[in-house]
């Protein structure tokens, strides 16, 4: 029997799961797994929490915890986040298992052994005050590519570039502000470019690989590959198993891809079976698109080196963006799954972010557009058509499927589109398009709704009976091969219709079309689904723009002697003229009384250097001087943020306090 190893990207223990998590990983690996399963293949779905790295570790010291404490709170929720979708895993593991430091330590050994992980003395920032190296997140400062403020040690969120923190410009410890230091550090890399041609022969000779996952990665093979940094120092996180390494981690994002290792490890001494098998028959990774570097480059190099099987595929889902707008849940525009599911049925979830565009495209929630579906393609088409047929078969035939007899050319039509359903699906599943099943799907119940209305049962089976009972006998057949054929997509309302339906056979995939015979019994029937109506979505988009407001007004609280920190006087504005080069920016000279201050405000859009001449504003004077398009800048200017008005000061006196 044909084994499938399958994979989900490793949620990271710091938050909670929301809907873009669902759509680009879990829910379709899980309706792979679960069409594999009723393929009567051999499924290893396992999945688990990723819990070193920075992130934690940092938000362990802001309150004062353990990182395991943190990172074991949201593992917990993000279990429960998973199960609630019914997302099949047989294992789902934490990279803090002691297993897991076994493996981890034990590939990291083999490599260097190998000769494929070498020592290299570093650069790296060290704060004095606490005394330790700052790795990754542990240090901010501006991006040396974008100017960007705020840019981590690994990563400008501005420009997406990945950084070495000693590129930093203007780095501070984010644990006590203090500007650190560069001192040498020893660390171990990983040989990657000795594998630029192999990765590169396996990118473009794996026809299983998609087009996605393959552009994505050619621009970095052209780039070359360079030698990747495995260690840390700090202290959270898998000890490098090396002599005179104390205080030296091993990378998260290593040890990360090897949880999909432990946790298939942890699920074969449980069941006493190889995990093993699983991988080398077909492994497939289900992920996001912002790791595809991580699963297409690092991993199966790091594979090649221990000499392992490579995966057979990488599925990359795109990004889903709420209401039009880019997610985001520093902004609170967001939805988090065990907020969704207070309301909503999980099936409707699986079934809207599938059925809303490709895996591999980038796609909306919008709460409009999710009504919508669900109510005139689940509740409207496939939930009528199942009502109305197990009603009529109970009321006219005692609930029995009633017999076939002549069939006319429509019937053998009908009969020829069920048996060819799972078919076509399954092969759309087989490559991944999972949206395109789906359509099939709810193609088929809609012409099963038209049969319906073409055969007019209610009539005939007063004034041709042997007609009524062959469309409801076809009828009944298309609601269990719907039954089957939805499973994977939707497993709790399939399981309510096969309860309906009273059959009790294994959920077979290819017996999905095989038919019930006449006489057998089903159950009566409430409408198994439902519609949602408008006060429902109203109030769910009334608490999304709320919960946004609120981030928007409050940002932190302050106290009064921060406050008092903030010198705002009113200024009058005797000098105005354009930046050279700058759509954006004017120049300002600004009389306090006291002083004048050169001030470059970003104002040009809304204001010629003519309108604000002679305007009196408010304006910062105790701002730390900065420069602008090379312009030294002295203060701000107090103005709205979006449609850039100046607060005037009208009548006030020039360099007046004010408080
Ligand atoms: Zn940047
Ligand atoms: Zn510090």
């Amino acid at each position: 029997m044909s084994k499938v190893f399958i994979t989900c990207a490793l949620p990271y223990a710091n938050g909670p799961t929301h809907l873009g998590h669902l759509r680009s990983t879990y829910i379709p690996a899980d309706i792979y797994a679960r069409y594999n399963r009723m393929k009567g293949r051999e499924v290893l779905f396992v999945c688990a929490t990723d819990e070193h790295g920075t992130p934690i570790a940092v938000k362990a010291e802001k309150e004062g915890k353990k990182p395991k404490e943190i990172a074991g709170r949201y593992y917990q929720m993000i279990k429960n986040d998973l199960e609630s979708c019914n997302i099949s895993f047989d294992n789902f593991a934490r990279t803090t298992d002691p297993l897991h430091y076994q493996i981890s330590q034990n590939f990291f050994l083999k490599l260097y052994q190998d000769g494929f992980i070498y020592a290299k003395t570093i650069k790296q920032p060290y704060c004095d005050e606490c005394n330790r190296f700052l790795p990754d997140r542990y240090v901010e400062g501006v991006c040396p590519y974008c100017g960007g403020e705020g840019a981590r040690g690994d990563h400008c969120e501005v420009c997406g570039r990945h950084l070495d923190p000693i590129q930093l410009q203007d780095p501070s410890c984010l644990i006590c502000q203090s500007t650190p230091e560069i001192r040498d550090s020893k660390q171990y890399f990983f040989r990657l470019s000795h594998f630029q041609n192999e990765i590169e022969s396996w990118l473009n000779e794996n026809d299983a690989l998609p087009p996605n996952v393959k552009n994505y990665v050619s621009q970095w093979i052209k780039e070359g590959l360079n030698d990747w940094i495995l260690t840390r120092d700090m202290e959270w996180g898998i000890p490098v198993p090396l002599d005179e390494t104390e205080g030296k981690i091993i990378y998260v994002w290593l040890e990360a891809l090897l949880g999909y290792i432990t946790s298939a490890a942890l699920w074969a001494h449980r069941n006493n079976k190889s995990w093993k098998k699983y991988w080398d028959d077909k492994a497939i990774h289900f992920i996001g698109k912002d790791i595809i570097y991580h699963h297409s480059i690092f991993w199966p190099a790091l594979l090649m080196a221990y000499g392992c099987k490579l995966p057979y595929t990488i599925i990359a889902g795109d990004y889903l963006s709420l209401e039009g707008r880019k997610m985001s849940t520093s902004k609170n525009w967001v939805i988090w799954t065990s907020d969704f599911l207070e309301t909503f049925e999980s099936d409707t979830l699986r079934y809207y972010l599938m059925a809303n565009a490709p895996l591999t495209r980038d796609t909306d929630f919008s709460w409009d557009d999710f009504q919508r579906r669900i109510n005139d393609e689940l509740a409207d088409v496939v939930g009528n058509f199942l009502h109305r047929t197990f009603t009529f078969t109970n009321r006219f035939y005692q609930g029995q499927v009633p017999e076939a007899f002549q069939m006319d050319n429509y019937d053998q039509e009908m009969v020829d589109k069920i048996k060819k359903l799972p078919i076509v699906v399954g092969e759309y599943i087989e490559n991944f398009k999972f949206r395109e099943g789906l359509v099939e799907i709810i193609k088929l119940a809609k012409q099963g709704n038209k049969y319906f209305n073409d055969k007019e049962p209610w009539k005939t089976v007063k004034s041709d009976p042997e007609i009524a009972s062959t469309s409801l006998y076809i009828c009944n057949q298309l609601c269990k091969t719907l039954s089957i054929v939805l499973n994977p997509y939707l497993p709790v309302k399939s399981l309510e219709i096969i309860a309906v339906l009273n059959i009790e056979e294994k959920l077979e995939w290819d017996s999905a079309n095989s038919f019930i015979p006449s006489g057998h019994k089903i159950l009566p029937a409430e409408p198994i689904f439902s519609k949602i109506e408008d006060k429902v979505i109203r109030m769910q988009k009334e608490t999304l723009y709320q919960n946004q407001k609120e981030v928007d007004t409050v940002k932190e609280i302050i106290s009064i002697e921060d406050f008092a920190k903030i010198d705002l006087r009113v200024g009058n504005i005797i000098g105005a003229e354009k930046v050279k080069d700058s759509d954006n920016l004017l120049k300002l000279i600004v009389d306090v009384k006291d002083k004048k201050l050169q001030v470059v405000a970003g104002l040009a859009k809304n204001y010629s250097p003519e309108d604000i001449l002679n305007q009196k504003v408010i304006i910062l004077v105790n701002l730390k001087p900065a420069k602008l398009f090379g312009i030294k800048s002295e203060g701000m200017i107090l103005a709205t943020k979006d449609t850039l008005n100046v607060l005037s000061a009208e009548g006030a006196a020039v360099g007046e306090k004010i408080k």
